[in-house]
């Protein structure tokens, strides 16, 4: 969509960013150095029409690990690689209304969706069961650690780098500090590995260390308030890349993945946030979070203080602001 009027529609912008500013509560997560000694105060604020146009405020140049915004991506690659039937009998799509590390399984030992870590988990377990073929013939022998960084490098790094224009608005990396912090304290994440494998096990070949290893990999890529605002109208216009026009996932793919954004995007705060703000989005304890607006485009707003479910406070605080000022919720139309 061409947006008419982008001058008022970004001074717009500029107004609510500064009128979200003044709030400071919640706190950086800390349980890694990394996301404990980031800067709190940086606020950036970055949207991408489908057209791609373009808005940028604060430091939305600044870097920062994408924690759980990555489970949407390894969600679609999922989908589009294996198909929907097979994703789903190892994962589910309900919503779990439980936080976003929490242990528990369904009934039918599927974690409950892949938005939250035990279904991440489970993903990435999937894609490293899909892409044996990049070991050059000796999967699954090759020692753990190195197949994960070998399919974070091969795969989800040049996909993201697609997502994100190549490099024309930013660039997306790794930053090893967090991924060695992320394993330091991955006790959690460790746990809900061997659970899912004492239950229902694991796909064909694949170890409880890679699947650890990868989806750590995965929250420890780096990217941008900017670049991520084009990921977010990437899928906002169908998976096709509104500044390089590649089509990168399938119109479908996108369609199943933002339904689950919808509903769990936002860990134990889906319900609320989208009662509010009536758009598929999702959040890292970066501070990240990012709204996909179906034909419209995509926002990412950036500050590290989060509230108890892991969710940025102003990043919430502003979809919300946005969306009642404007009409973008999907029911805006009634
Ligand atoms: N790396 C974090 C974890 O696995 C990501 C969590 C998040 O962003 N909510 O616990």
């Amino acid at each position: 969509m061409v947006i008419r009027d982008f001058q008022s529609f970004s001074t717009h912008l500029d107004y609510l960013k500064d009128s979200v500013e003044p709030e400071t509560s919640g706190q950086n997560a800390d349980y890694i150095p990394t996301l404990k000694n980031a800067p709190s105060d940086v606020f950036a604020v970055a949207f991408c029409s489908t057209d791609g146009q373009f808005y940028e405020s604060g430091q939305s140049r600044q870097s920062f690990s994408i924690q759980s915004t990555c489970k949407p991506i390894m969600f679609a690659l999922a989908l589009q690689k294996m198909g929907t039937d097979k994703v789903l009998e190892w994962c589910g799509i309900e919503p779990s209304g439980r936080p976003f590390n929490d242990t528990k399984l369904m009934e039918d030992k599927r974690p409950f969706n892949p938005m939250v870590n035990s279904g991440a988990l489970m993903t990435a377990a999937l894609l490293a069961a899909e892409y044996p073929h990049i070991l050059e013939n000796d999967f699954p022998n090759k020692e753990d650690g190195a197949y994960a960084k070998e399919l974070c490098d091969e795969i989800l790094l040049p996909l993201w780098r697609t997502l994100s224009a190549n490099g024309i608005v930013g660039d997306v990396g790794f930053c090893r500090d967090t991924f060695l912090s992320e394993r330091d304290t991955a006790d959690t994440n460790i746990g809900i590995a061997h659970i899912m494998k004492a239950q229902k096990g694991l796909p064909p070949n694949v170890s409880t260390q890679t699947m650890i290893d990868f989806y750590l990999r995965s929250c420890s890529l780096t990217s941008n308030t900017a670049t991520m605002a084009v990921v977010a109208s990437t899928l906002a216009n169908g998976g096709k890349n509104p500044i390089t026009g590649e089509q990168i996932f399938s119109v479908d793919v996108v369609k199943k993945t933002l339904s689950v954004l919808s509903f769990c995007g936002f860990y134990d705060n889906s319900g609320e946030f989208f009662f509010h703000t009536g758009v598929p989005s999702k959040s890292g304890v970066s501070g990240i979070v990012f709204l996909v607006l179906p034909n419209v485009g995509g926002f990412a707003i950036f500050s590290p203080r989060i509230d108890k479910h892991g969710n940025s406070v102003r990043g919430s605080l502003f979809a919300k602001r946005l969306m009642s000022h404007f009409t973008f919720h999907s029911y805006d139309s009634l």
